[in-house]
């Protein structure tokens, strides 16, 4: 006698995987507050899940922007044109449509709903066959994009429902990670702010304990601002300050991060990085200042900048920030005093040259 599962049971059991499946693409979605690997993940798991070879996503580029732009990190799909003429209004009939309605399209039924439009084309030439609405907050943030199956033939209704829901994840997931880089990036300069620097300080002094990794900071400071500042103007000095943070964002490792301490004082974050390295990293970035030229208003302008290095001591260091901070304000402090425009690490005998007092 053959024993066969219910039709009924397995379509449950099906449901229930997929269930499944959404708690866990959730964890990984909101486990991620950094906006790239967000991109890469909702992709990855729509490849994964509904057996196509093509995705793309279409997000707004900023929260305030008025079009869907396409992302760079797109599978499978053999794009001719540069990235910026895949482009949808939001105000276009499909982003309306799917405002309010909150389902899965394909390519004919969207034709069917929405005469012809410029939006339709693009996406059509794409060779997309499923669009699937990236929602925040009721309002329509993207578009999941899917080539044909590789397996042939339509989207089932259950991976098309699946796909919304997935989506609807994926919307509050890349929202969050909006607003937690408003909440953690200096405006002005792109660096990560002082709040962030000091909650991300804090969790590598806490891996450099644990791995007995090293760990090395910098502090810069542009020397002399105020007096660029009462010559140039404060604009001007903001371009600068621009172009500083710029150098050290360019000059951070992937595993390092550059933040804003407080008005034009910057610190460089190196977690692995001995003493030697940062001061090697300090010493590049000054000379990269020294030979940066701004122009502003038709002038040319030059600053120089002088950088404090201290290095995790888990004698010192083990509970609190400041003590490394500390270190590092004091090496700078004595590349103030020694002249200015010049790197020092922080050690024990700076107190003693700090006699050779110049000016301040
Ligand atoms: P030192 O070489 O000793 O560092 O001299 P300094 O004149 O640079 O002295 P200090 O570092 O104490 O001065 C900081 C100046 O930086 C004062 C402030 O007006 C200017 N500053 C701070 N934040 C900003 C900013 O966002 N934009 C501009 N334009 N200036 C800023
Ligand atoms: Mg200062
Ligand atoms: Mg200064």
């Amino acid at each position: 006698m053959s024993f066969s599962i219910p039709d009924e049971i397995q379509h449950y059991e099906k449901k229930i995987y997929d269930q499944r499946q959404l708690i866990e693409i959730s964890k990984a979605l909101s486990s991620s507050l950094d906006y790239n690997n967000l991109i890469q993940a909702t992709l990855d798991i729509c490849l994964a899940q509904v057996q196509t070879m093509q995705a793309a996503l279409f997000l707004t580029p900023d929260m305030d922007s008025d079009y869907l732009g396409l992302i760079s990190g797109y599978k499978g799909f053999e794009l001719n044109r540069p990235l910026e003429y895949y482009r949808i209004p939001l105000e276009s009939l499909l982003v309306q449509f799917f405002e309010n309605h909150n389902k899965s399209l394909t390519l004919t039924e969207i034709q069917a709903s929405i005469s012809n439009n410029t939006s339709l084309d693009i996406l059509r030439e794409m060779g997309a066959e499923l669009v699937v609405p990236l929602k925040a907050k009721g309002k329509v943030i993207g578009l999941i994009v899917l080539g044909e199956k590789a397996v042939g033939g339509e989207y089932p209704e259950s991976e098309r429902s699946f796909l919304v829901d997935l989506a609807s994840l994926g919307g509050i997931a890349v929202e969050n990670a909006r607003l937690y880089e408003r909440a953690t990036v200096d405006m002005m300069t792109g660096l990560k702010n002082h709040a962030y620097f000091q909650s991300r300080m804090k969790e590598e002094r806490e891996k450099a304990q644990k791995r007995k990794m090293p760990l090395t900071m910098l502090l810069t400071d542009v020397d002399k601002f105020k007096t660029f500042n009462d010559t140039y103007g404060h604009q001007a000095g903001d371009e600068v300050l621009k172009a500083v943070a710029r150098v050290l964002i360019d000059a951070a490792r992937k595993t390092d991060f550059a933040a804003r301490y407080g008005g034009e004082e910057f610190c460089l974050v190196m977690p692995g990085a001995s003493e030697e390295i940062g001061l090697k990293m300090a010493e590049t970035v000054r000379n990269l200042v020294e030979q940066m030229s701004v122009i502003h208003e038709g002038r040319e302008m030059k600053v120089t900048m002088s950088i404090g290095v201290s290095t995790f001591d888990a004698d010192h260091d083990a509970k609190t920030n400041k003590n490394l901070i500390e270190r590092a304000d004091k090496a700078l402090y004595f590349c103030k005093r020694n002249g200015r425009n010049q790197v020092k690490s922080y050690s024990e005998d700076l107190k003693i040259s700090d006699n050779i007092t110049q000016e301040h």
